[in-house]
C-alpha cells in the first residue's frame, strides 16, 4: 500500500516533468506555448505551476512509464491511461495542455488537461481531468493550496475562484492567495481546509450565470457557518477574473478585489431580484418578503437595520410597516 502510494505520486511527478519539457522544448509543444503566450501566460509562470503539453500521439506517456519500469498495475491505478479490450494501455490524455494537480504537501496528484484546438474536437470536454484513484479524492483537493498557503497566511483571508485559469492569472498579477475547487462546488472537507488557515474567504467566481449560481451555492453552505467571515466580488459582465484583468488590468482588478466588494446580505438581494419585474406589484411584494425572510438568517441588529432601510427607501414603504412584518416572520419563524 505504502509502496504503491510512492509510485503513483513518483509516477505523477515524473509525467508532470515529462509534459513540461515537451510543452517548452518540442515541436509537438509549439503550438500549445504559442496558445499559452498569446492568453499571457508569461515563461515563469507557465514553470511556477509547471503547465505542460500532452501530445497528439497516445503513447508518449505510456513508453515513458514503461521504460522507467513503473509496473502495470501502477499504470492502471495512476488513472493516467486507459485500457483497450486488447487491453493494450492508451495514454488518456492527449493534445491537450496539462495543468498538475497539487496536494496539500505540493505532491502532484492528478491532472486536468484543456483543450486548445476545439475546432478538432467539438465533441470533447473543454478541460478533462483525471478520474478518483488512491491519492486523488476530487473533494479534498484545492488547486494551487500549497503554493498560496504562504499568501493566505499573510493577507489572513483566501480567494476561493472558480477555474484554475483566474488562479494563474491573478498568481501573475501579484494575487497569490487564490485557490479553485476541480469544477465542483465546494466540500466539506475543502472547507475545514481552509479553516485550518483563516476565517476569512472571499468569493470571486465568473461574473455569468454559472457564476452567480455558484456564489449562492457558496454562500449557502459557507455563510451559514459561523467561523467563516464571507465577502463577494461581483464581477461584471459575464467576465471572469481572468477576463477582467486582460481587459482592465492588474490596477483595476486590485481595486475591485480591495474595494468594490459586497456583503453577503447585497449579493442576496441582487441575486433573488434576478430577472424580477419589480414594477409588478405582486413581483415586487412577493420580492419585499423574500428579503425579509432573509432578513431572519442575519444576527446583527445593525446590519438588519441597514438594509430594512434601504428597502424602505427603494420601495417607498415605510421602515415601521416593514419592521412590523419582519416581527410577524420571525414570530412564525419560532
Ligand atoms: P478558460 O479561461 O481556460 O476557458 P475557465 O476557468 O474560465 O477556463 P470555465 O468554463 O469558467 O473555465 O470553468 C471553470 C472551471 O470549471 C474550470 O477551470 C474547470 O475546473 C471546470 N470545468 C469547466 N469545464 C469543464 C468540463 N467540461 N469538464 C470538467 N470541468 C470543467
Ligand atoms: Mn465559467
Ligand atoms: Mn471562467
Ligand atoms: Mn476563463
Amino acid at each position: 500500500q505504502d509502496t504503491s502510494y510512492k509510485k503513483l505520486i513518483q509516477l505523477h511527478e515524473e509525467t508532470a516533468d515529462l509534459f513540461h519539457h515537451i510543452l517548452l522544448n518540442t515541436k509537438a509543444g509549439e503550438d500549445a506555448l504559442t496558445y499559452l503566450e498569446n492568453r499571457g501566460l508569461t515563461k515563469e509562470l507557465i514553470a511556477t505551476f509547471k503547465i505542460g503539453f500532452a501530445p497528439r500521439e497516445r503513447n508518449v506517456l505510456h513508453q515513458f512509464a514503461v521504460a522507467k519500469e513503473f509496473e502495470q498495475d501502477i499504470l492502471l491505478e495512476s488513472g493516467l491511461f486507459v485500457q483497450r479490450d486488447s487491453g493494450e494501455l492508451l495514454d488518456r490524455f492527449y493534445d491537450r495542455i496539462m495543468f498538475p494537480i497539487r496536494n496539500q504537501q505540493g505532491k502532484t496528484v492528478a491532472f486536468s488537461g484543456r483543450i486548445f484546438n476545439q475546432e478538432q474536437y467539438p465533441e470533447a470536454p473543454k478541460y478533462l481531468n483525471s478520474p478518483e484513484t488512491s491519492i486523488f479524492n476530487k473533494r479534498k483537493v484545492l488547486f494551487n493550496l500549497d503554493l498560496a498557503r504562504a499568501s493566505i497566511r499573510r493577507e489572513k483571508e483566501v480567494i476561493l475562484f472558480e477555474g484554475f485559469m483566474d488562479v494563474i492569472a491573478s498568481w501573475q498579477a501579484g494575487v497569490q492567495n487564490g485557490v479553485a475547487s476541480m469544477g465542483t462546488s465546494l466540500t466539506n472537507e475543502q472547507i475545514h481546509m481552509l479553516s485550518r488557515l483563516t476565517n476569512k474567504v472571499l468569493i470571486s467566481y465568473d461574473g455569468d450565470n454559472a457564476g452567480i449560481e455558484a456564489t449562492k451555492r457558496a454562500i449557502d453552505i459557507l455563510g451559514t457557518n459561523p467561523k467563516f467571515e464571507l465577502s463577494i466580488v461581483s464581477l461584471p459582465d459575464g467576465l471572469d477574473p481572468d477576463d477582467f484583468i486582460k481587459k482592465l488590468g492588474v490596477d483595476a482588478y486590485k481595486e475591485l478585489l480591495a474595494h468594490g466588494r459586497d456583503t453577503l446580505f447585497s449579493f442576496k438581494m441582487r441575486y433573488f431580484r434576478k430577472g424580477k419585474q419589480l414594477q409588478n406589484e405582486s413581483e415586487r411584494i412577493a420580492y419585499i418578503e423574500t428579503i425579509l425572510q432573509e432578513l431572519l438568517t442575519l444576527s446583527s441588529a445593525v446590519e438588519r437595520d441597514v438594509y430594512l432601510k434601504q428597502l424602505a427607501i427603494e420601495f417607498d414603504i415605510s421602515v415601521d410597516t416593514l419592521k412590523e412584518q419582519y416581527q410577524s416572520l420571525l414570530a412564525n419563524a419560532k
